[in-house]
């Protein structure tokens, strides 16, 4: 499933192509639960100049130069793609076709993608949108941001972390890797952080995603775990091979109906101080 770095990826590739460009037509798959309750109508009508595309967590904010407005979502496999005009693209549920000929093909498989039109002035107060948490690209991380997001959570940390209305962007990939990149075992309870710790953990989230930002653009990144698979990821979809750091066999384990993957060695279950620490904040 993309995350926080291939949703921007996403935003980045549709700004380019849109440059200085129309869309002319837009035309929907009558039958695609993309656009779940929305009308196709309101769909098609999704036309002229975009003046910005946004992105907060996963969610792409379109805004058309007229006020008309959409809110996008990969979903599993939902992916953009410009083709030329007479390209015909499988398992296409919208197209935006610029003035160039060119088409912009929302292509998406298995259909938990979502493309909804909403005015361009409700797109962030759009209840999907606003219960989001502290997007770490756009919104910046602090440590004492991290912690006033996840302290209140009674659940194991890289739960938390997948939390989108704690933290958005963050999914099953990037969760472990930050883990890792602190030196936090993934089922730590927030609440028995210690300062230190929430700095690096705060620092790690940061890192690996400005990490797979840096990976060329159009590099494949490969979510299938399959040997041999190209995987840039310093734990996930290693189990077994060794940590990067000190040779131990990363593992892997199930967390909350997902499989985690970390280094015995350097993410020692225990850690910070023993008890945990009284605190005054709690998240509202
Ligand atoms: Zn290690």
């Amino acid at each position: 499933m993309p995350e926080l770095p291939e949703v921007e990826f996403a935003r980045r590739a549709l700004t380019k192509w849109t440059k200085g460009r129309s869309i002319v037509r837009t035309e929907a798959d009558p039958k695609a639960r993309t656009f779940r309750g929305s009308k196709v109508s309101d769909v098609e009508a999704l036309t002229g100049r975009l003046v910005s595309i946004e992105r907060k967590g996963k969610y792409l904010l379109l805004t058309f130069a007229d006020g008309k407005g959409a809110i996008a979502h990969l979903g599993m496999t939902g992916k953009f793609l410009k083709r030329k005009a007479d390209a015909v693209e499988k398992w296409s549920r919208a197209r935006f076709v610029l003035d160039s000929g060119d088409v912009i093909h929302f292509q998406d498989p298995r259909l938990f993608g979502l493309i909804e039109p909403v005015p361009a002035s409700a797109l962030k107060q759009a209840p999907a949108v606003a219960k989001l948490g502290l997007d770490p690209l756009v919104d910046g991380l602090s440590a004492a941001q991290l912690e006033e997001a996840l302290a209140g959570s009674k659940q194991e940390l890289k739960v938390a972390l997948m939390d989108q209305e704690r933290i958005a962007g963050l999914g099953n990939i990037h969760a472990a890797e930050a883990l890792f990149r602190a030196k936090l075992h993934p089922a730590r309870k927030p609440a028995s952080l210690t300062d230190d710790e929430w700095r690096r953990l705060a620092k790690a989230i940061v890192d690996g995603i400005a990490f797979a930002l840096g990976l060329e653009e159009g590099d494949e990144i490969e979510y299938v775990e399959e040997p041999g698979a190209k995987n840039p990821f310093l734990v996930y979809g290693h189990e077994g091979e060794p940590c990067p750091t000190c040779r131990t066999p990363i593992t892997a384990f199930p967390q909350g109906g997902r499989t985690t993957f970390a280094c015995p060695t350097c993410q020692p279950k225990s850690g910070g101080s023993k008890s945990p620490k009284p605190r005054g904040r709690k998240r509202a």
